[in-house]
């Protein structure tokens, strides 16, 4: 004599989605919508200009290389003696903030943007925004 066993549970279990229906939902209806960042996030990184020194420390430290320091037309400030600020390759940032901590003037911080769609590698390699 042979007996199949039935899966109620698994038979039942697809229903209880029935009652998530009248529950409130959990997404938004972006971009009609936003979330409220948290105050401490790490999104993508802000420079003060007028602070930046240019000197390198944020890409010595950088253990994905994801910062080259490019020479920029005109230099910021008169304490900038290379003529050079940081660009972030955020293919390869994993936002680890060592850039930021090692940063002397404290110019560099990661900001709280985070929302960035490009169809193009390129389009991820960006200089930070100006906090000045
Ligand atoms: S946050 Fe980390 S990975 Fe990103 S650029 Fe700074 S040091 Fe590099
Ligand atoms: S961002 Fe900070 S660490 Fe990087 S070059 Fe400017 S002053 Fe130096």
């Amino acid at each position: 004599m042979t007996f199949t066993t039935i899966d109620v549970r698994g038979i039942v279990a697809p229903f209880a989605a029935i009652g998530k229906i009248f529950e409130h939902p959990r997404t938004v209806c972006y971009p009609a919508q936003t979330k409220t960042i948290a105050p401490d996030y790490r999104g993508f990184h802000t420079n003060d200009l007028s602070a930046c020194i240019g000197c390198a420390n944020c890409q010595d430290v950088c253990m994905n290389d994801a910062i080259d320091m490019i020479t920029i037309a005109e230099e910021r400030n008169a304490r900038n003696k290379s003529g050079c600020i940081p660009r972030i390759d955020y293919g390869r940032c994993c936002w680890c903030n060592l850039c930021v901590d090692v940063c002397p003037p404290d110019s560099l911080a990661l900001g709280q943007e985070c929302i960035h769609a490009a169809p193009q590698s390129d389009d991820f390699l960006f200089f930070p925004k100006d906090a000045s």
